[in-house]
């Protein structure tokens, strides 16, 4: 019986998971060759330890969305048959002026009425524009009844009449969305925000570190595993099969394949050239569609003791500093940890700007923006880790109008058919996202095996 040959390109949560996936769906022989251009798997899942203490902490992807006291809920089934355990994560508090505001009567009692207003009705704006529901389907517009709303979120931000309701609202999102509101859509800047409530969505973490999930995954899938190989080319051969040209600790080789998967972030998919006029021209546009740069940047720091839990006892808090980010309790998810773990996550052009810092000056800010109530913290300072992720997320995913889920996948339909793009740009920009993009692709490559390489019509 024929073997298919796949070819996966990036070694991240995308590549993996649709190599598992297809791995658990197809029922025809094949073959998974993945390649991945550094020397480890796990993309933008990463947790590093300290090297002065054996405390953990993430660099990448922090936690994961639960959605399933609504419906299917493919990430945390996925997890939950990988037997991780998970730890549920709790914020909803702005630390505002040296206050915590931890919910709406202190802003009643911190900002005042006027502000008080501004925030419900902000709030009220918010829910009545998308639903658990709607927001639950957002990423599907097939069937869908809802128009995809096109004004930019700054214009429903300047409608808040109230400046300190305003810089409420904006710290509370900044560091999620990644970007400035006038760079995004209002659909994806009310999704950040309502992602907040609980009736939205719930927050966790797998114990252990996140990066439990791509090595659990890699421990289960059955394929060669090149690491050290960045794919230079893809082209099409006179049989219709597809050429990944890749370089391999230093020696040059050529793999041909049936299908091939680009699982690449929006960002590094012109790391690879795809030869020929038409495949090259579709996967520009491709890029063009989805091209809403969005920032990141990580400053970590190892403290003796967390001397913040006198005050403060959640998984995380939103910060007014830094253009507003999200302070995270790294520590509260290591019940091992000796030592006290404080994460800032910065998002969009501040992260970008102060990319362009150093090390020591970047830890340096993230202890000066420490509440005044938690100043005398920066003495148990041990050790700082800064990671950047310059134009590693979107500002904008799925684009500003969504596609058809075929066409996100297959950017040139009809002359390179088993060639197709797996992507949390396709999506919501999170880990949920890009695995929904690879359980689609695999059981469409799944289906095309069942009925001798075509599309079922
Ligand atoms: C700071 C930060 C925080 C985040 N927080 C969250 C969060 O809390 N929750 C959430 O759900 N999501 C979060 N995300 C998003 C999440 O990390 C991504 O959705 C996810 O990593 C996307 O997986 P991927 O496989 O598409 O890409 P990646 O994780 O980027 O993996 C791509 C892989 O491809 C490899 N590669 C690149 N070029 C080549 C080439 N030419 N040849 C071969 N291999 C190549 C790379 O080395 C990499 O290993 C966050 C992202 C960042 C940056």
């Amino acid at each position: 019986m024929r073997v298919w040959k796949v070819g996966i390109i990036g070694g991240g949560p995308g590549g993996l998971t649709t190599a598992y996936s297809l791995q658990k769906i197809a029922d025809r022989p094949f073959h998974v060759t993945l390649f991945e251009a550094s020397d480890r798997l796990g993309g933008k899942i990463l947790t590093p330890q300290f090297s002065k203490a054996s405390s953990r902490y993430e660099a990448g992807a922090a936690e994961f969305y639960g959605y399933s006291q609504f419906d299917d809920d493919p990430l945390r089934e996925l997890i939950a048959e990988l037997g991780l355990p998970v730890t549920q994560m709790e914020g909803c508090a702005v630390i505002m002026n040296n206050r915590v505001l931890s919910n709406l009567d202190d802003v009643r009692d911190h900002l005042g009425l006027e502000a008080f207003a501004a925030v419900t009705a902000f709030d009220r704006r918010a829910r009545d524009h998308m639903t658990p529901e709607e927001f639950y389907q957002s990423d599907y517009p097939e069937g869908s009844t809802r128009q995809p709303d096109r004004r930019r979120f700054d214009s429903m931000l300047d409608a808040i009449d109230n400046d300190d309701a305003r810089q409420y609202i904006e710290a509370m999102i900044h560091s999620d969305l990644a970007t400035e509101p006038k760079q995004t859509s209002v659909d994806y800047g009310v999704q950040n925000y309502v992602m907040n409530h609980p009736a939205y969505m719930s927050l966790y973490s797998i114990e252990g570190g996140n990066e439990r999930l791509p090595r659990e995954l890699v421990a289960r899938i059955d394929a060669d595993i090149l690491r050290d190989c960045p794919v230079r080319s893809v082209c099409k051969l006179e049989d219709d099969r597809l050429r990944i040209a890749s370089r391999h600790h230093g020696e040059d080789r050529q793999d041909d394949f049936d299908f091939v998967v680009i699982a690449l972030p929006h960002n590094q998919v012109n790391s690879v050239a795809f030869e020929g006029d038409r495949l090259a021209e579709a996967i520009r546009t491709h890029h063009d569609y989805f091209n809403y740069p969005a920032h990141y940047l990580r400053v970590t720091i190892l403290f003796d003791e967390p001397f913040w839990r006198r005050t403060l006892t959640d998984s995380f808090w939103m910060l007014d500093r830094m253009g507003g980010c999200c302070l995270y309790d790294e520590s509260s998810r290591d019940l091992e940890s000796t030592h006290g773990v404080l994460g800032w996550l910065l998002g969009g052009s501040n992260a970008e700007e102060m990319s362009h810092l150093d090390d020591e000056r970047l830890i340096q800010e993230a202890l000066d923006s420490l509440p005044d109530f938690l100043a005398d913290g920066r003495e148990r300072f041990v050790e700082g880790r800064v990671h950047r992720w310059i134009g590693a997320v979107n500002a904008m995913p799925g684009g500003m109008v969504p596609l058809s889920q075929d066409r996100r996948h297959q950017p040139e339909p009809t002359e390179h058919a088993n060639l197709y793009m797996v992507g949390d740009y396709l999506y919501d920009s999170t880990l949920n996202g890009v695995l929904d993009s690879a359980n689609y692709v695999a059981a469409w490559i799944a289906g095309r095996m069942n009925n001798n390489g075509k599309d079922l019509v």
